[in-house]
C-alpha cells in the first residue's frame, strides 16, 4: 500500500494531499467507483499508528512525536497530526456535532437533514467512528462535580443524543473503550484491497503545477512531479494554506498571508486534593448562551502530553465563535499569528473564567480541590482548532472548488465556513462524507 517517495505514481484521475481526517473519508468514497483511480499524498510515517498512540489516555504529540508536527506559533505549541489519519489520530478524542442553527449560513445544498445523515454515517450508534458518550463511571471526580454543579443551573442533554444543547453536553468520543476511531481506520483500512487506491506515505507536497496561474495539473514533491484530473487538498488547514501559498496561483490573491479563525481559551487551573482516575481527557463540557465551552479537563496536561511542566488540572473556557489568527510562510512551512484577543472576547472569556472560580470554591467540588488553590491564566490559549482560510461560499463553492481555478478543490478544515460552537473534527468529517458522496454521485 505505501510506497517510497522516488516510486510515486506519475498520475491518477484524483491526487489527494493529505490522509487526515477529511482526505481518508474522500479516497475511500472516490475509490468505490473502480474506472476512478485515486492516489493519496500523506507527509507523515508509512506506519500506522498503534494502540499505543491513540490510547485515549495520552495525547501523543509532544515535540519529536512520530505522529505530530510542531508550527512556529507565538510560543502557543501549536501542532498538527502527521500520518495515516492526521490530526484524528492525535487528538483529544471529542466527536460533537455543531448545533443545528450553526449551519443558518451554510450555502444552499447544506440543509439540516443532509447535515444530520452525514453526521449520522459517523456517529450513530454502529457508525463509522465507534462514537460513543463518556459514561458514567468513565467522568472521574471533577466532572461528576462539574456536571452536578451546571444541571441545577442550565439544561442537560441526554446523554445519547446526538445534537449538543446551550447546557451540559456529556462528551461524545470517537473511540472503541480506551482506543480512539481514526479517520483512517474507518475509511481508509478497509478500502485498501480496492487496485485504484494507493496512499503514499512520507511524501511532503510542496506545491501545485499550475497552467496560465489558474488551471491545476498536478502537484509537486521534491523533484516528483504527480499529474491530476483533479486534485483535492486535504492537507489540513495549516497544511493546505503552506501549499497554496507555496504555489502560483493568480487569481487567488493570496499576498502571502491568510486569516483563520481559532478558538481562543482561557485557563482556570487547581490543584488536586488526591490524583485523578485515568481516563478521556475531555469528558463533559457546557455549551453557554454567549456561545462559549467551558471544559471540564479531567486532569493537568501533563499527564496526557509527555514533557508538558505540570501547571495543575484545569478548567478551560473557549470563545467559539470567532478568534481571528493568521497564517503565513516562514521559510517554507506554516506559521501562526495570533495577535491580541479582542476586548469584548477578552472580557467574555475573563468573565466566564470567573464563573469557574466561583464553581470551584462550590460544595460539588469540595472534595476534589485543594482549598486556596485557584488560579486563572495571565493570557489566552488557544484549541489547536484552525479553520476557515478558504471558506465555502467565498473562495470555494459548495463543494469546495476553488473559485477561479480549474482542477483544485479543498476539502478539510479551511473550507468551514464559520466557527460552530462544538469543536471542528466531527464536522470536518461530516463535509467529507457529503462531499465526497456527491462527488461520488451517491447522495443527492
Ligand atoms: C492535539 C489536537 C487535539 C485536538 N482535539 C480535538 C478534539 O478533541 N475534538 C475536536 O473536535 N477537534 C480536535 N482537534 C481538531 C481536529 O482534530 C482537527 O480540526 C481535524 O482533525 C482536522 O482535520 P483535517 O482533515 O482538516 O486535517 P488533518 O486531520 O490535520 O489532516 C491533514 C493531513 O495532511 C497531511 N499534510 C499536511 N501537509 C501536507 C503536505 N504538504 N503534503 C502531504 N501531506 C500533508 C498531514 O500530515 C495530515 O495527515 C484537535 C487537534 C489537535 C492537533
Amino acid at each position: 500500500m505505501t510506497v517510497a517517495t522516488p516510486d510515486l505514481p506519475r498520475g491518477a484521475d484524483v491526487v489527494i494531499v493529505g490522509a487526515g481526517s477529511a482526505g481518508c473519508v474522500l479516497a475511500e468514497r472516490l475509490s468505490r467507483d473502480p474506472e476512478r483511480s485515486v492516489v493519496v499524498l500523506e507527509r507523515g510515517p508509512a506506519d500506522w499508528p498503534g494502540v499505543e498512540i491513540r490510547d485515549v489516555r495520552r495525547l501523543p504529540i509532544e515535540p519529536g512525536a512520530a505522529f505530530a508536527v510542531q508550527h512556529d506559533s507565538e510560543g502557543l505549541g501549536v501542532v498538527r497530526g502527521s500520518g495515516l489519519g492526521g490530526s484524528s489520530a492525535v487528538n483529544g478524542g471529542y466527536f460533537m456535532r455543531w448545533h443545528p442553527d450553526d449551519f443558518a449560513d451554510w450555502p444552499t445544498g447544506w440543509e439540516i437533514d443532509h447535515i444530520a445523515a452525514a453526521y449520522a454515517e459517523l456517529d450513530a450508534p454502529g457508525g463509522t467512528m465507534g462514537v460513543e458518550p463518556v459514561s458514567d463511571d468513565e467522568l472521574g471526580d471533577a466532572a461528576s462535580a462539574f456536571e452536578e454543579y451546571w444541571s441545577s443551573r442550565v439544561p442537560v442533554r441526554a446523554v445519547a443524543d446526538r445534537w449538543p444543547v446551550v447546557g451540559v453536553n456529556r462528551v461524545l468520543g470517537n473511540r472503541t473503550g480506551i482506543v480512539r476511531m481514526t479517520a483512517a481506520e474507518a475509511y481508509v483500512r478497509p478500502a485498501l484491497t480496492r487496485p485504484n487506491l494507493r496512499v503514499v506515505t512520507k511524501c511532503d507536497v510542496d506545491e501545485l503545477i499550475v497552467a496560465d496561474g489558474r488551471v491545476v495539473t498536478g502537484v509537486r514533491a521534491g523533484s516528483t512531479a504527480v499529474s491530476a484530473g483533479e486534485v483535492i487538498l486535504s492537507a489540513g488547514t495549516l497544511g493546505t494554506a503552506g501549499i497554496l501559498l507555496r504555489s502560483s496561483l493568480g487569481p487567488l490573491d493570496l499576498d502571502r498571508e491568510l486569516a483563520v479563525d481559532e478558538h481562543r481559551t482561557l485557563a482556570v487551573t487547581y490543584r488536586r486534593g488526591s490524583p485523578a482516575t485515568p481516563g478521556p481527557l475531555l469528558p463533559s463540557v457546557v455549551h453557554t448562551e454567549d456561545s462559549l465551552e467551558i471544559r471540564c479537563y479531567r486532569d493537568d496536561f501533563a499527564s496526557y502530553i509527555r514533557g508538558l511542566e505540570p501547571t495543575g488540572p484545569e478548567i478551560g473556557v473557549a470563545a467559539m465563535r470567532s478568534s481571528p489568527a493568521s497564517l503565513r510562510l516562514r521559510g517554507r512551512d506554516v506559521a501562526v499569528g495570533f495577535g491580541a484577543v479582542e476586548p469584548a472576547m477578552a472580557d467574555a472569556l475573563r468573565s466566564a473564567a470567573a464563573d469557574v472560580v466561583d464553581m470551584l470554591g462550590s460544595p460539588e467540588f469540595a472534595e476534589v480541590i485543594e482549598p486556596g488553590s485557584i488560579t486563572v491564566a495571565d493570557g489566552f490559549g488557544t484549541s489547536q482548532h484552525a479553520r476557515g482560510s478558504m471558506p465555502m461560499g467565498v473562495r470555494t463553492d459548495w463543494l469546495g472548488g476553488v473559485y477561479g481555478t480549474k482542477g483544485l478543490r479543498i476539502v478539510d478544515g479551511s473550507i468551514l465556513p464559520n466557527s460552530g460552537r462544538s469543536g471542528p473534527h466531527a464536522t470536518i468529517m461530516m463535509m467529507a462524507c457529503r462531499i465526497g458522496a456527491l462527488l461520488a454521485g451517491t447522495v443527492e
